[in-house]
């Protein structure tokens, strides 16, 4: 039947007893939403009231996704999904805390020094760490505080742009430094950088090309020369590795890098490091006590949500992110088997090889085999618009749900959501 023929009128769905307790306004935009999904062939027409009532009695927006794009680090998506411990830790910080409290003398103490304890344990290179509100925060406060005036020696092949317009050297410029660019897109040498030292120096500046990677007739210099060189060396590591990963042989650590003689490491919290948004700084403790102190640090301050966020991951040790990088295909492709199975034939539907990656936190080159169901790509719309909403990818006319990102438990909910979206 063609669901456009079916419309009801607006004010027949407001006048349902489930709608009676909400603001009107609210209810009759929601309303109006959602018959436009009807008729789009989104929703069923007898489903409008209930759905309208689920939209304006649930959180709102931020609505939990099931990831099954087999890219575990999603920017779109809110990157790396927390561990169980840190969003206990987030409820238990909601209220009042002692994030400013030593409750033993009642003084006013080191705000949120016990995740900064945490992370200084975790990377004991570090002579000193301080959390800001995100990677980019941290790169901004060391320039701002170390090179303000002055001139930031960078290679040209490390003007990385980070996503959505935003480029580094950009926001280098902003804090008032000089960019002082050496070598050449593909090939930067130690006489670069040794070359362009001079009084104007404020740091050397190493940058991970996080989102892309260089074949061929390149060379870049390693940290531990470039550490050796009379000036102050800042490496943005991006993906906030925090020791070397075997899996991830090409993505840089803040542990190696700090003993490779880095003097300051900036980084992401929600990258490979799986934890809540936030920036990292690490190294000596002259450099971050004086950013400490800078009268920015106080704009770029971390609230306290994501500090217990942060220290409940850096314990907790094992997060989504880690265990979705880790999935064996094999494993992959039987909860694929088993999803395939619970749909009974009801949806032409197929489980295939897929390759995954780790996404806009790090490692470009990596590919991760995976397994996903693939399906025809119509049931990407409602799958999307379902509830919870599945994000797949669509590649080569199908729809592929990748299980590597998605949790096992949630493997019944992406069958029977696939089953809703193809209307049984
Ligand atoms: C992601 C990234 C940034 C920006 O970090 P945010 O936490 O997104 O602000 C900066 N530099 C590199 C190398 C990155 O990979």
């Amino acid at each position: 039947m063609d669901q456009r023929r079916a419309v009801p009128r607006t004010d027949t769905v407001l006048a349902d007893p489930r709608l009676s307790g909400f603001q009107r306004d609210r209810a009759r935009a929601v309303v109006r939403e959602e018959l436009d999904r009807v008729r789009r062939g989104e929703l069923p027409a007898a489903d409008v009231a209930e759905s309208a009532r689920r939209r304006l009695s649930g959180p709102g927006g931020l609505r939990p996704v099931l990831n099954a794009t087999g890219v575990v680090l999603h920017t779109n998506l809110g990157r790396a999904a927390l561990p169980a411990a840190a969003v206990q830790a987030i409820v238990a910080a909601a209220g009042h805390t002692d994030v400013e409290l030593d409750l033993e003398t009642g003084r006013r103490a080191r705000r949120g020094r016990t995740a900064l304890r945490a992370l200084g344990e975790a990377v004991p290179a570090a002579q000193a760490v301080h959390v800001l509100n995100n990677g980019a925060a941290a790169l901004l406060l060391a320039a701002t505080g170390l090179a303000a005036g002055k001139e930031i020696v960078v290679s040209r092949g490390e003007l990385v742009e980070i996503g959505d317009g935003f480029r580094l050297p950009d926001l280098l410029v902003s804090t008032g430094a000089r960019l002082r660019e050496v070598g050449t897109t593909n090939r930067t040498s130690l006489a670069d950088y040794r070359d362009a030292i001079g009084p104007q120096t404020g740091f050397l500046l190493k940058v991970h090309p996080s989102n892309f990677y260089q074949r061929g007739f390149v060379a870049a210099v390693p940290v531990r020369e470039l550490a050796a060189l009379p000036a102050p060396l800042v490496v943005d590591i991006g993906s906030g590795l925090l020791d070397a990963d075997p899996l991830l042989p090409d993505e840089p650590d803040a542990a190696t890098v700090l003993c490779d003689g880095a003097d300051l490491v900036t980084a992401s919290g929600d990258k490979l490091l799986g934890g809540p948004q936030a920036g990292l700084l690490l190294g000596r403790a002259d450099l971050v006590e004086a950013l400490r102190r800078h009268p920015l640090a106080r704009a770029l301050r971390v609230d306290k949500l994501t500090l217990a966020a942060l220290e409940a991951t850096l314990l907790a040790g094992e997060t989504p992110t880690r265990r979705a990088l880790r999935a064996p295909a094999a494993r992959l492709r039987r909860r694929a088997e088993a999803v395939h199975g619970a749909l009974g034939g009801a949806v032409p539907a197929e489980v295939v090889d897929t390759v995954a990656v780790v996404g806009g936190g790090g490692a470009p080159d990596v590919e991760l085999p995976s397994a996903a169901l693939a399906l025809p790509p119509d049931l990407a719309a409602p799958l999307r618009l379902g509830d919870p909403p599945v994000v797949g990818r669509v590649e080569q006319g199908r729809l592929l749900l990748d299980l590597r990102c998605v949790p096992e438990d949630d493997d019944q909910a992406v069958a029977a959501a696939i089953l809703r979206a193809a209307g049984h």
